[in-house]
């Protein structure tokens, strides 16, 4: 039918790498010049290898989720702001980084909220992730744009 774009879902695979496979098979069934929407993936690595399969859009809890376990996405990977190498470390979440956790606040500030089990942790913690998350997908449209990708 004519839809204005296309929910990929469910059940696609028990591993990422089926996950793949499903949507290499999908993704050439379904129209160009109509958007893609992929739910329920939001790693860094699958949105990477999905993007490159034709999925233009996502929705995840993933970056909220991890963010309020402790874990900071990074361009260097995770970090566990809940280890105990974060007590003492007075840089912010990531250098580079404008959002208003990282231009505010440092690892060992974040650290100490996560121990108190204080609700600003996870608020600061979801700020970083999806401002990352943001950036990431700049990036990716930037590079679509310029026939990178
Ligand atoms: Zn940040």
């Amino acid at each position: 039918m004519p839809f204005d774009g296309y929910a990929i879902g469910g059940s696609l695979g028990k591993t990422k790498e089926q996950i793949f496979e499903m949507l290499s098979y999908t993704i050439p069934l379904l129209p160009a010049d109509k958007p893609n929407h992929l739910l329920g993936i939001g790693d860094v690595f699958s949105i990477d290898q999905c993007i490159k399969l034709g999925i233009d859009t996502f929705d995840s809890s993933h970056p909220t989720r991890s963010a309020r376990h402790g874990t900071l996405f990074t361009k260097n990977g995770l970090i566990k702001i809940g280890n105990s190498s974060m007590k003492h470390d007075f840089n912010s979440i990531e250098k580079e980084c404008a959002c208003f956790t990282c231009t505010h606040y440092t690892r060992a500030y974040l650290h100490h909220l996560f121990k108190a089990k204080e609700m600003t942790a996870y608020s600061l913690a979801s700020i970083h992730n999806i401002y990352f998350m943001v950036q990431l997908m700049a990036n990716y449209r930037a590079a679509i744009l310029a026939d990178e990708i």
